[in-house]
């Protein structure tokens, strides 16, 4: 199938006289006739569902949806993007560990990663993503556990090199984890550059309407875990009556574990309903990704013939820096457009104030245009270092071009243009 019929069909395949539509199975629990029963789903979780804290037949189907859409082999939900980033990398590394991570990646990523990790004994070593590979190489330790980077970067819009970053973690055994957010599966399928586990903040473009926030973690199945490496996935799990992942599981290993142990014990599941909500963002998504990369497109090219833009990142211009990387990695680049307004900090918050289509959120990849300022909102915990390193500048904005006609679109930015000169 594909991408556009997936999103219809894929995850949910109703049968005689069974709803057309997704139900919501608003059940925290599942009945069973013995005990006998319920005592063989615990020795074996993936036989049936126990509890709703960790797996739920309407959250289900759309994680099958997402794994078919990425292109893997298995798919876990979780309430947020945030929760996704964070069992994406606690599955496979423990205190002691330390992860090697683009620092061009989304604020919230960066402060996970830079403080939270590091209070759990994690370490995390930023790499430049356009590194030489002698760089990369030397960021490496013998107790790396995986890589870590951003397919379009929130809010750098830079592209991350992916088979160039997942060749170099496999010669040190190790997967790339890559947040495939700003993307989604419709403009890049990082697993097919070699890309291992994929995270995405559902709350974005797949959501895409703005109602409810969620994240994934979908598994390619490709990663070998048995290097030695990862212990987690290949010795006996005390908590889970001496369970061997790689032996009981195979290919599934990293994504059962995520959801036996993880979600057993963190239990940021999503409701049922929230899973219904976000399978209906996924129905229209390749058709909203299109619309999007075509308003982007023509914002983009309107915003670097602006006076009053100092510069525009957005992969789809000719003239941008990742222009041949956004050729071979994304099949349209998004609405979301950084750009630097002349003046700095003061002119860009006083053309964010004037515009009166586009509203001032935090939040972005909405179906509506918004814009946000980083250095004041998303990234303002961040060092003045760590900005430069972001790539995130005073005058910089986020522009989230939406689906509104996209003459008032331009309309609105151009009055707003207007107003931060006078
Ligand atoms: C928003 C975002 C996240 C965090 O997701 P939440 O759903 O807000 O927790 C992670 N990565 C990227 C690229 C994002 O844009």
């Amino acid at each position: 199938m594909k991408d556009a019929t997936k999103c219809l069909h894929a995850g949910y395949h109703p049968k005689n006289t069974e709803p057309r539509v997704l139900p919501i199975v608003q059940s925290t629990t599942y009945v069973y006739d013995s005990t006998a029963d319920v005592a063989a789903v615990f020795d074996d979780p993936t036989r049936s569902l126990i509890y709703s804290r960790f797996a739920n037949p309407t959250v289900m189907a759309v994680e099958e949806k997402i794994a078919e859409l990425e292109g893997g082999i298995g798919a876990m939900c979780t309430t947020s993007g945030q929760a996704a980033s964070l069992l994406s990398v606690l599955n496979i590394c423990n205190a002691g560990d330390s992860i090697i991570s683009s620092s061009e990646i989304y604020g919230g990523t960066i402060n996970l990663f830079a403080f939270t990790l590091k209070k759990l004994g994690i370490e995390c070593i930023f790499v430049d993503r356009d590194a030489t590979d002698e760089e990369i190489h030397a960021a490496f330790k013998p107790n790396t556990r995986l890589v870590f980077g951003e397919t379009l970067a929130n809010p750098a819009l830079t592209v991350f090199d992916i088979e160039r970053f997942a060749n170099i973690a496999h010669e040190h055994h190790v997967p790339l984890i890559i947040d495939n957010t700003f993307a989604t599966p419709i403009l890049c399928r990082p697993f097919e550059f070699g890309a291992d586990i994929v995270t995405h903040s559902t709350t974005k473009y797949m959501d895409g309407h703005a109602v409810q926030g969620g994240g994934v973690i979908v598994d390619s199945g490709n990663f070998d875990w048995t290097s030695g490496n990862f212990p987690e996935l290949t010795e006996p799990d005390e908590s889970y009556h001496g369970i061997i992942y790689t032996e009981t599981y195979g290919k599934m290993a990293y994504i059962l574990k995520a959801r036996m142990q993880l979600m057993r014990d963190f239990g940021c599941y999503p409701a049922a309903h929230s899973a219904f909500l976000l399978n209906m963002g996924l129905e229209t998504l390749p058709v909203r990704m299109k619309q999007y990369c075509e308003n982007g497109l023509k914002v983009a090219k309107y915003l670097e013939s602006c006076d009053m833009v100092e510069s525009v990142r957005y992969p789809g211009l000719e003239s941008d820096p990742c222009y041949e990387l956004g050729k071979k990695y994304l099949k349209g680049c998004s609405g979301v457009i950084s750009f630097v307004i002349k003046g700095g900090r003061e002119t860009a918050m006083k053309f964010m104030d004037s515009l009166e289509l586009a509203s001032n959120e935090v939040h972005v990849a909405d179906i509506r245009t918004c814009v946000l300022h980083p250095a004041s909102e998303t990234h303002r915990q961040l060092t003045d270092e760590q900005l430069v390193a972001a790539g995130i500048e005073g005058g910089m904005i986020r522009l989230s071009v939406g689906l509104e006609d996209i003459d008032d679109i331009m309309a609105d930015l151009e009055q707003g243009f207007a107003k931060a000169r006078g």
